[in-house]
């Protein structure tokens, strides 16, 4: 199930962990709900993600589902060259 908060779409990391690996993704904390965003907040400054933002050495996090597979591809693609 999609919730929305603050205007982006979000889901219950208990609902989406058996299906996904949501391992470094950050954790959000809605009304006492642990949550993922599903798409990016387009807010490097705040999320020090990977996919968002060039980090400095810091351990890979992405501030979303949709940011974790897109960098997943990217590195496929790499891979493959
Ligand atoms: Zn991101």
């Amino acid at each position: 199930m999609i919730f929305k908060y603050d205007g982006q779409s979000i889901v219950l990391v208990s609902e989406v962990a058996e299906y996904i690996n949501i391992s470094n993704i950050i954790i959000e904390d809605c009304d006492g709900d642990k949550v993922l965003f599903l798409e990016s907040k387009g807010n490097p400054s705040v999320s020090r993600c990977e996919a968002c933002s060039i980090s400095d050495g810091l351990p890979i996090k992405f501030c979303s589902i949709a940011c974790k597979f897109k960098i997943y591809s990217i590195n496929l693609t790499e891979k493959s060259k």
